[in-house]
């Protein structure tokens, strides 16, 4: 992995002056990862670069997470991009007419996995068990680590007898297991499928996708855009499909600064783009 500030150069010469359409993680990505799910919050600084980006006909910003959409809309909260929550499941945006199709009973299974996880690990501290709707996310985060093993376990127990005959899939991530439907559709598939329609005025240009993203789920991404575009994991450098890394969300409004300063010009006096 190249750390993307010293292949600054290398970087801006592939931008060149393309169109940009740039995928964002939320959670580690934009907002610094919270204790709970509803406490993280878009710094102010972020929130105002993403708005000025939002307003350049050559920008387009979606915003991907495994949050509900409706909540990773709200903590977002800008008004002219696309989103798309739990992993691709939902989008929404101009011009975006998406539903994916679910196998039929599959909602009742994740209500009843749901049910099942929250009167087993009712004992357990710091166990959250969130119904986000099309998916199911067990958040250990605050759990204390001697209960871990002993709640991977529940979980798996629960999960079985769904997972021997495919009606869910389980995928780990940052201190969370989640439930998901077993269609093969996740946050890569969506880059594509958005990659495909022309949100762009300008047709003279070519479309540069920045995908950037901090958790193993966003490694679907990274492989559809690696060849076409910058792929950009946030934390320590690993083995991953991206290319380049940033150290933590800061880096990542630093790079989103420098971006702006290339397609608006000079941000303000005295707020200086590193
Ligand atoms: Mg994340």
């Amino acid at each position: 992995m190249e750390y993307l500030f010293k292949s600054w150069d290398r970087v801006e010469k592939k931008i060149g002056r393309n169109n940009l359409f740039i995928f964002l993680d939320f959670d580690g990505t934009l907002a610094p990862i919270a204790l709970t799910p509803k406490k993280a919050v878009l710094p102010k600084e972020v929130k105002q670069l993403l708005e000025r980006m939002s307003e350049n006909p050559r920008v387009r910003l979606a915003f991907i997470s495994g949050r509900r959409l409706e909540d990773l809309k709200s903590k977002v909260g800008i008004k002219n991009a696309i989103y798309s929550g739990n992993h691709g499941l939902e989008l929404s945006g101009p011009k975006i007419k998406f539903k994916p199709a679910l196998p039929v009973r599959y909602q009742m299974i994740i209500g009843r996995i749901k049910r099942e996880l929250d009167r087993k690990t009712f004992c357990i501290r710091g166990v959250l068990v969130e119904d986000k709707g099309l998916t199911l996310s067990l958040h250990y985060r605050l759990v204390k680590s001697r209960d871990i093993a002993g709640l991977k376990k529940i979980f798996q127990e629960t999960a079985a007898p769904y997972l021997v005959n495919s009606k869910i899939k389980v995928q780990p991530g940052k201190r969370v297991i989640e439930v998901r439907p077993p269609v093969e559709w996740d946050k890569g598939r969506v880059v594509l499928w958005l990659l495909e329609k022309n949100f762009f005025a300008s047709k003279n240009a070519g479309v540069m996708p920045i995908y950037i993203g901090d958790d193993v789920i966003d490694e679907d991404a990274f492989r559809v855009i690696k060849n076409k575009g910058l792929a950009i994991f946030v934390g320590k450098p690993k083995k991953s499909y991206a290319r380049y890394y940033l150290k933590d969300h800061n880096e990542v409004r630093n790079f989103l600064e420098r971006i702006l300063v290339r397609y608006h010009g000079r941000i303000s006096e005295g707020k200086r783009a590193v």
